[in-house]
């Protein structure tokens, strides 16, 4: 992880400090974070992150790219692999 990089709400500017705070539709909870918003139990990737109020965040919906501040090459590469494996274009036949 680069130095440059910083991570916060795009509407609030709260920084997640790490915790396990966001729980996906399966259950299981963990820091969105650590895994650009890919749940580690059942493979789903999240767009949207949502802030924690109950830690100081605002508890709006943002989608999790806008999160990044001086967004480094390992999430850009990371979250366009997970995008592109559950969005696979279709090509038209015979172009
Ligand atoms: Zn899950
Ligand atoms: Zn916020």
């Amino acid at each position: 992880m680069e130095e440059n990089v910083k991570i916060c709400c795009p509407k609030c500017d709260w920084e997640p400090d790490g915790g396990q705070y966001w729980m996906c539709n399966c259950g299981f909870v963990w820091d969105t974070f650590s895994t650009a918003a890919r749940c580690p139990s059942c493979g789903k990737q999240h767009e949207e992150t949502q802030c924690i109020d109950h830690v100081g965040g605002c508890g709006g919906f943002s989608s999790h790219l806008d999160w990044y501040r001086n967004l480094d090459k390992w999430v850009k590469k990371e979250v366009k692999e997970s995008f592109e494996e559950v969005a696979v274009p279709a090509l038209p036949a015979g172009e």
